[in-house]
């Protein structure tokens, strides 16, 4: 076997890494010529990488590293929990301390009547579960024919074949043969691109009302369900105008279809409150959740149910479920996660000080002469990249490769920033320091301007 460890130097893990590992939403070929950045190391908000490097952490590692990185309690909830209960299930009548315990208090924590929980280990599979829950829900309740979900074109909600059908990314329905029946996708609330010469109020009334059109054309006695993000996140984080979602509550009220708010990336306090449905003002019956319930030091995701739909589905036999639901690892560590957010006020800091704190910052960025739009929900903000402010065009060239150079930037002066073709996004973890803030913007207006001024050299703009 070779032996490898943090040790070895970083060409020799690469050309391993480009050996033998294939990597998720990326061209393989291309990053084997380029080599992978390995990151060794982290601590709070920074990243180590195997050349020594120091890295901020602008995206929580994948939205999900919460209560930042290096937490001893996490690593000590899940060492004690492997040497009491490493693993049981909980399909055959059985049941265990930890699953219980973070079951009970995500009910506490989890708005109204959202009391049960049903678990996945990744939003994938929580939105899967999702989608034979509610289906499952009308069988049970004698409407069978109440089968379509209706979702958003540019949503994310998973990467699995349900949840990717859910989702509205058009790249991923074109492999491996996406969507599955009975999904339906209206238009995203993107004022930024597609509001044309509406107001942001206008349009997002308009783009809500798509719902109620979606339900009438299809026929409202087929329609099971409306899933969506309260803020749009791997879709660029796309705030929505705040006409929006209290239309949108008022079509899925009227037609007393379910709601599902994917909370994967606003759950757990990324908005500033517990769950981004209460920053948006909603009311779902379901929420997916996954990230940050245990700020990814354990893979745990789940569907938080609302009695009536969790005592339905009670009355049968669900056949439905993983082997890791519920694992009492992840349970543990997230039981103490929920605990460092509670009791260290994670949440609170970010409506009332970082958050307000971080926005005034971001917001400014808008001032860059290639930034358009700079909008932020407490910790999730975006950067809209343009030549011209004013007419809310485009790039001439392909849209994304601007956003490349600007990440690649971001890449060199040690940020990590991620951008969705030409919106450059972040979603810090939630632990961030005022300081911190300063050097994150500080290094986000430098990469702002050395992408500005290669976009000039290379007539981009
Ligand atoms: N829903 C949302 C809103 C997400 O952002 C993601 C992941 N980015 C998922 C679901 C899927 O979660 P996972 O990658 O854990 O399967």
């Amino acid at each position: 076997m070779t032996l490898i460890s943090t040790n070895t130097p970083t060409a020799e893990l690469q050309a391993l890494d480009a050996a033998h590992h294939m990597h998720p939403f990326t061209t393989g070929a291309d990053l084997a010529r380029k080599g992978a950045r390995v990151i060794t190391r982290a601590e709070g908000c920074w990243l180590t990488d195997s050349e020594g490097e120091r890295i901020l952490d602008g995206m929580a590692g994948l939205w999900c590293v919460n209560v930042g990185y290096g937490r001893k309690e996490l690593a000590a909830a899940a060492a004690r929990q492997m040497e009491e209960l490493p693993y049981y299930n909980t399909f055959f009548q059985t049941t265990h301390v930890p699953a219980i315990q973070l079951s009970a208090r995500l009910a506490e924590l989890a708005p109204g009547d959202l009391n049960n929980v049903f678990y996945a280990s990744s939003g994938s599979e929580a939105n899967d579960t999702n989608i034979r829950l509610v289906r499952t829900y009308w069988e049970e309740k004698g409407q069978p024919e109440r089968k379509v979900i209706i979702s958003r074109w540019n949503a994310y909600h998973g990467s699995s074949v349900g949840s990717g059908s859910l989702g509205g990314m058009k790249g991923m329905h074109a492999q491996g043969g996406m969507p599955i029946p009975d999904i339906h996708h209206i238009d995203q609330p993107n004022w930024w691109a597609e509001g044309g010469d509406m107001t942001p109020e206008e349009f997002g009334l308009e783009r809500a009302r798509q719902l109620e059109q979606a339900i009438e054309e299809i026929g409202p006695e087929k329609v099971a369900a409306f899933i969506a993000e309260p803020v749009q996140g791997a879709g660029g984080v796309i705030i929505p105008p705040e006409t929006y979602w209290p239309e949108i509550q008022r079509i899925v009220d009227k037609y007393g279809i379910i709601l599902i708010a994917d909370e994967v990336i606003c759950g757990f306090g990324r908005t500033g409150n517990w769950f981004g449905s209460e920053t948006m003002g909603i009311k779902p019956h379901i929420m997916t959740i996954a990230k940050g319930l245990s700020s990814g030091y354990q893979p745990i995701g789940g569907s938080i149910v609302n009695d009536e739909i969790a005592g339905v589905i009670g009355k049968t036999e669900f056949n439905h479920g993983y082997t890791y639901s519920g694992h009492p690892v992840a349970a543990a560590v997230a039981l103490e996660n929920l605990r460092i957010l509670d009791e260290e006020g994670v949440v609170t800091r970010v409506r009332e000080e970082t958050g307000p704190y971080l926005k005034q910052k971001f917001e400014a960025l808008a001032d860059h002469p290639l930034v358009g739009e700079a909008k932020i929900s407490g910790f999730m903000g975006s950067l809209a990249l343009t030549p011209d402010k004013a007419s809310r065009a485009p790039f001439a060239a392909d849209a994304g490769t601007v956003g490349y150079i600007c990440r690649e930037r971001c890449f060199a002066n040690n940020l990590v920033m991620r951008h969705v073709g030409d919106r450059m996004i972040i979603s810090p973890p939630l632990v961030l320091s005022k300081d911190e803030i300063d050097t994150l913007i500080d290094r986000a207006t430098r990469s702002l301007d050395e992408c500005h001024a290669e976009l000039k050299k290379q007539g981009l703009m």
